[in-house]
């Protein structure tokens, strides 16, 4: 039998195992035209929680009763599409089965030779896009300048903040723990960490920690945390909305200061975007990312939880910032 994950109720607040239901289902057989995968890796990431609810959004929402998908990385344990073999390893949007089949539509090919196919899901997957793409596109860093990201030790967060010094800014990282913050300055660089869970004046330790002012907000979090690092920006700051972790998972959406007044006063650009909307730029992004890897001057950290069972505790984990880097799970 084959097990499945399916979105069992849409959560109140922070998702609970209950939200989710295994099943188990008969093998699935490979037609004509179709690759039979084995699921080897599978991502868990912040927007499944908006996909969980029945808001309209950039991407539809997940059917109650239907498999969760999200990015993983599989192994084609049989073909019967010319365009693949068994043993290639594949990536793509697929739905948290341990088995399943596919028509190749929307598979990549990967390569475990350089890297480790988890890596496909972080790093040289959607987040290290983001990364680069909400950075480059929206922040457009220049050296000298002082960059500032929130939720900086997760995936998306530790990518920004490499890509930053290899441009050559002062970097400032937000996050939720003295070992995280540890983490930022002794492995990946960063200038100066702060832990916004012990302190108590956010507005002032960012003020201390840019003395010359803030020129770009990677905002992965929102809530009262970019409240305090707003309050610090430049004349001309560029304000990339990753993301707003801080409030996915409150009923009612907290009301903070109105930034009108700020953004007029400091010309500043503030721009949510989807990583999807720079899809024409994913192969320069990837070209570039797989540069700075070879080249030692990037480099990343994974939270890998096992078992295919422990999906769903890896996804509400994400939410009490349990993940170091990029957390995935090894089936
Ligand atoms: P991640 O940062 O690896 O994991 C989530 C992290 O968020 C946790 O480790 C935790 O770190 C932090 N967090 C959890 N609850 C929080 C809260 N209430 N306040 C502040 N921080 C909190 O996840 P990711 O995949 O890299 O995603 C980061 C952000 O980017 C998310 O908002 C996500 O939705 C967004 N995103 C956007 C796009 C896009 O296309 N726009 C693509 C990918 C991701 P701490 O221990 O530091 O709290």
């Amino acid at each position: 039998m084959n097990k499945v994950i399916l979105l069992n109720k849409r959560p109140v607040g922070k998702p609970t195992a209950d939200d989710f239901k295994f099943i188990e289902e008969e093998l699935p057989v490979a037609m004509n035209g179709q690759v039979l995968l084995k699921t080897l890796y599978v991502s868990v990431d912040p927007y499944l929680r908006g996909r969980m609810s029945s808001a309209k959004s950039y991407i539809p929402p997940f059917n109650l009763n239907e498999p969760i998908q999200s990015g993983i990385v599989a192994e084609v344990i049989e073909s019967k599409n010319p365009d693949f073999k068994v043993g290639d390893h594949v990536s793509g949007i697929l739905s948290w089965k341990e088995l399943q089949v596919s028509d190749g539509n929307g598979l990549m090919k990967v390569n475990s030779s350089a890297i480790p196919l988890s890596a496909y899901l972080g790093i040289l997957g959607l987040t290290g896009l983001t990364a680069y793409l909400g950075l480059m596109e929206i922040g457009k860093p220049k050296a000298g300048e002082t960059l500032v990201v929130s939720g900086a030790a997760g995936a998306v967060g530790s990518v920004v903040g490499q890509i930053g010094k290899i441009l050559g800014c002062r970097v400032i990282g937000l996050a939720g723990s003295d070992e995280k913050t540890k983490m930022l300055t002794s492995k990946f660089g960063f200038d100066v960490a702060i832990n916004y869970k012990t302190t108590t004046d956010m507005q002032s330790a960012i003020a201390t920690a840019a003395p010359n002012g803030v020129d770009i907000y990677f905002d992965n979090v929102g809530g009262e945390i970019s409240d305090a690092v707003l309050a610090n920006v430049n004349q001309l700051a560029r304000v990339p909305v990753c993301g707003a972790i801080s409030v996915y998972n409150e009923t009612e959406v907290p009301m903070g200061p109105r930034i009108q007044t700020t953004l007029v006063k400091s010309s500043i650009l503030m721009q949510g975007f989807v990583v999807s909307n720079y899809a024409a730029k994913f192969p320069e992004a990837i070209k570039q990312l797989s540069i700075w890897l070879q080249e030692g001057k990037l480099t990343y950290t994974e939270t890998i939880v096992h078992g295919f069972d422990q999906i769903p505790q890896a996804f509400i984990d994400l939410f009490e910032g349990k993940n170091e880097g990029k957390m995935v799970v090894k089936i």
